[in-house]
């Protein structure tokens, strides 16, 4: 859960702009589901022109996981954590889902439709020659093509839990020890 003090909808297009012209007066409390099971996302390679973005889809929340009942969780005890003193003083309206959004199923509605995600990870993951799902070995070379190795978010197995950046720069410093070794320097 991170707290910000403004109207927050998620790293959308435009964010930016939006951000600059804030709106003071709101809270926003963030649920983050950190420790996503979730790994039914795509990334495709639309076309052989390799400046064409890949499509991505995240496929957020089915019925093999339960990220979905998790953010509903999360989000009435957010709900109720604000409705009680001394917090509620300083609530005037909720805005979002909305006071009048109570059932489990108009609650996961709103999750559902609002949900975004900007921490996409995994999808050609390490692991050993055992694993039929693993992309790279231990050292981010892929498997049966030569000379190409993997170096970044991707190569992580599961979602690492809370915000990548610091654990991409373990994982290259590792990589990059592992390359000059290979070639004696
Ligand atoms: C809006 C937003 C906010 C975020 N906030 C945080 C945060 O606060 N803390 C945190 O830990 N994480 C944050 N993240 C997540 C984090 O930025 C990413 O998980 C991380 O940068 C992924 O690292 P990477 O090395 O895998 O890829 P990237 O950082 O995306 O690096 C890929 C690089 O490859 C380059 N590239 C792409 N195609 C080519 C090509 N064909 N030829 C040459 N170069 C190419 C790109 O220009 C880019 O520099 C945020 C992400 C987003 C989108």
């Amino acid at each position: 859960m991170t707290v910000i003090p403004f109207r927050f909808n998620g790293f959308r297009a435009g964010f930016f702009e939006y951000v600059s012209s804030a709106t003071p007066n709101y809270l926003t409390v963030n649920n983050v589901e950190t420790h996503s099971k979730n790994n039914m996302g795509t990334v495709e390679i639309k076309s052989q022109d390799p400046f064409q973005i890949p499509l991505i889809q995240f496929q957020l929340f089915n019925e093999h996981d339960d990220d979905l009942s998790r953010m509903v969780q999360n989000l009435q005890y957010v709900r109720k954590l604000l409705n009680r003193k001394p917090l509620s003083k300083y609530i005037e309206e909720e805005v979002s889902p909305g006071s009048n959004v109570t059932s489990t199923a108009d609650l996961e509605e709103h999750v559902r439709k609002n949900a975004w995600g900007h921490h996409g990870c995994c999808s050609a993951k390490m692991g050993s020659s055992a694993d039929k799902m693993a992309v790279v070995d231990s050292k981010g070379r892929v498997r049966n093509i030569k000379n190409l190795r993997i170096i970044d978010i991707s190569i992580f197995p599961i979602a690492m839990g809370w915000f990548p950046t610091l654990p991409i720069y373990l994982a290259s410093e590792k990589l990059a020890d592992d390359i000059a070794t290979h070639y004696g320097r």
